[in-house]
């Protein structure tokens, strides 16, 4: 039987948008069903897509750690494509399960282990030959960053510089959510990554930084001067592999005071722990009890205000030219929400991770094996990009 649509696994913040435009994108996806842990998220997600949307979504319950729950799922529904946007924990069991039944596969985020805070594409890059040998796409990190960033620097590099030697990549998150503390997605995947050492790509090797450690003032257009942090994020290591010859990739994310002041309190007293510890006879692991407490990301929509600017800064040569470019998008967590009920960190993972699925859905983006976005040709992701929500501005420093 010939495999068509999609099935999307996740119902959270990132899948609200993800499903919520792919819905608007149905002649392209054909059908689409939303599986999660909780059913009733999707459900309730479904219900609203069809009153704002008017398509109808199947729904379905899984748990995503299961690599034979997700078989019989997928043989069940005969998908085109999976589109994983539950959490980074569930990478390798999706993948295997696709590969396992002939089906291609798009993810946000790259592999997390539950029990250590380290992530790196080295196991699903291992997982490259499963994919090539049945002629499959698995499509590794198409949100904004890693995604759209990635995209970006490719874009850059085919119609800007003949050689790009530094990337600086900067996020910036403007938006007020009223909030003392708060996290913009999955509180528990955010902790660990913004509390890790920081790290960044020189000269051929990684630079190791403590939390925080480097701060710089940047001014992003449209919302200005903001203190920026060098954190460690996944796109620098596809992205130091795939740009040939660049010498220095570094990224950086604003945050506020009062964040700050809150993640190293909650450090401080052990709150971001990953290990379980016992409380009154009941194994608890801190962080997870800590992303019970605080407000769900999925809620915040209604009570963000502001903007964010996320993009990408490369420098290199033009013609013998030494030259820099600023490649950026603005959104407006306000717009976000209107169109699709979630802020815009949500929207500006949700967008790219549509883009990409449709891409590789009706066979523009064909490489096989597993792939990063800035393997591909950049047109057609740009092209979308502008007219799904998210344009982009190019300018020269
Ligand atoms: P949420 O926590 O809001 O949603 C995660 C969803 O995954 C929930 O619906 C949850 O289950 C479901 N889930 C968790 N475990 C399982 C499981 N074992 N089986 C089935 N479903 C499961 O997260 P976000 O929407 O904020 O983030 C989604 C992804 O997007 C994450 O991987 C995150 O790292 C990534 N991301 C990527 C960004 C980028 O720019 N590239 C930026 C922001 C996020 P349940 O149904 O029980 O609620």
């Amino acid at each position: 039987m010939e495999k068509k649509g999609i099935l999307i696994i996740g119902a959270g913040g990132v899948s609200t948008v993800a499903t919520t435009k792919c819905a608007m994108n149905i002649d392209t996806f054909e059908k689409i069903t939303l599986a999660s842990r909780t059913v009733s998220k999707c459900i309730t997600m479904a219900k609203k897509i069809k009153e704002s949307v008017g398509v109808d979504i199947d729904t379905a319950s899984i748990d995503a750690d299961n690599v034979p729950d997700l078989i019989e799922l997928i043989n069940t529904i005969n998908p085109k494509v999976v589109l994983n946007v539950a959490l980074p924990y569930q990478d390798l069991t999706i993948m295997d399960a696709c590969s396992a039944t002939n089906t291609h596969y798009i993810d946000t985020a790259n592999y997390e282990h539950p029990d250590e805070a380290k992530f790196e594409y080295k196991e699903q890059w291992a997982r490259n030959d499963d994919f090539e040998k049945e002629n499959l796409t698995a499509l590794l990190g198409s949100g904004f960053d890693p995604g759209v960033t990635g995209v970006f620097v490719k874009y850059i590099q085919e119609n800007y510089l003949d050689s790009i030697e530094y990337i600086d990549i900067m996020d910036c998150n403007a938006g007020d959510h009223g909030y003392p503390f708060a996290t913009n997605f999955n509180p528990e995947i955010n902790l660990r990554e913004v509390s890790s050492n920081g790290r960044y790509w020189e000269e051929g090797k990684w630079i190791e930084t403590k939390p925080l450690e480097i701060r710089v003032d940047h001014d992003y257009p449209e919302i200005g001067i903001k203190p920026s942090y060098l954190l460690y994020h996944e796109e620098l290591e596809s992205l130091c592999k795939n740009i040939k010859g660049v010498k220095r990739i570094r990224f950086f994310m604003t945050f506020g005071d009062s964040y700050i002041q809150h993640m190293n309190c909650l450090e401080n007293v052990g709150m971001l722990g990953i290990k379980p510890v016992m409380h009154k006879g009941v194994e608890i692991t801190p962080i997870e009890f800590l992303a019970t407490l605080l407000p769900d990301p999925a809620s915040l929509g209604p009570r963000t205000h502001g903007k964010t600017n996320i993009g990408c800064i490369c420098e290199g040569f033009k013609d013998g030219v030494r030259k820099k470019f600023y490649i950026y998008n603005i959104c407006d967590h306000q717009e976000c929400y209107k169109e699709t009920g979630a802020q815009a960190v949500s929207y500006t993972t949700g967008v790219p991770a549509m883009i990409g699925t449709k891409l590789v859905y009706n066979g523009t983006w064909d490489l096989k094996g597993a792939r990063n976005v800035e393997e591909f040709s950049s047109k057609p992701f740009m092209d979308e990009l502008m007219s799904q929500g998210l344009p982009w501005k190019v300018i020269e420093l």
